[in-house]
């Protein structure tokens, strides 16, 4: 079937951008030097494919992000709050868990608005959710998202995309639970090898960024 055009994964309510395009952080001073060397280097990855800056919070400052590095996985809020939101990458080895450069560019795109890509309000046009295979307590993590919610910027669905998630995600049994429909692409979502040139191409769009 032929999308309709209305394929969306950002937040639309503009409150939910950075302002002046300037993310502040903070990166808790527990978080060795090896550690804050690989969240900074996935930082400049954001800054180098866009015109968003990056900030170390001073302590005067109201809203940032605060790295911290608990038990509980990877994790982040989606999008600007105006408080001190947290984004937790568990430890792990560099290049490990939540420690692999481009899980961290991800978690950083939650706090800049974006959701999964499978979050779509047009993903059933794509992908299968298999219910069956989820592990008891974690279907929420495919939740879909209305189009009131949502904005694509007129991208199709990505499959490439650093924001979809692989096709054993939350599996309790082994077997998929994300099917994708395009021939190929079924063992191909999930990488977290770059950002796809759509997923830079959302990005410059959210915020408005000059074209290059
Ligand atoms: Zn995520």
């Amino acid at each position: 079937m032929v999308p309709n055009g209305s394929q969306r994964n950002l937040w639309r309510n503009e409150t939910y951008r950075w302002p002046n395009r300037i993310v502040y952080y903070h990166i808790n001073s527990y978080i060795d030097t090896e550690h804050r060397n690989q969240i900074v280097k996935a930082i400049h990855k954001i800054e180098s494919v866009s015109c968003l800056t990056f900030k170390e919070a001073t302590t005067d400052q109201e809203y940032y992000v605060n790295v911290t590095s608990e038990e509980g996985g990877c994790f982040s809020y989606i999008g600007y709050l105006n408080r001190v939101q947290q984004l937790n990458l568990q430890n792990y080895e560099i290049e490990v868990g939540c420690f692999r450069l481009y899980t961290i560019v991800h978690e950083f795109l939650h706090a800049l608005g974006f959701f999964h890509q499978q979050s779509a309000a047009n993903r059933d046009d794509y992908v299968e959710i298999v219910e069956e295979n989820i592990t008891e307590g974690m279907e929420f993590n495919f939740d879909k998202y209305t189009e009131a919610t949502v904005n694509d910027f007129g991208e199709k669905y990505d499959y490439d995309s650093v924001m979809h998630y692989g096709p054993y995600a939350f599996s309790k049994n082994g077997e998929r639970t994300i099917v994708a429909f395009e021939e190929g692409k079924e063992d191909a979502i999930g990488q977290r090898l770059q950002l796809s040139e759509t997923d830079i191409r959302k990005l410059n769009a959210m915020y408005n960024c000059p074209t290059v």
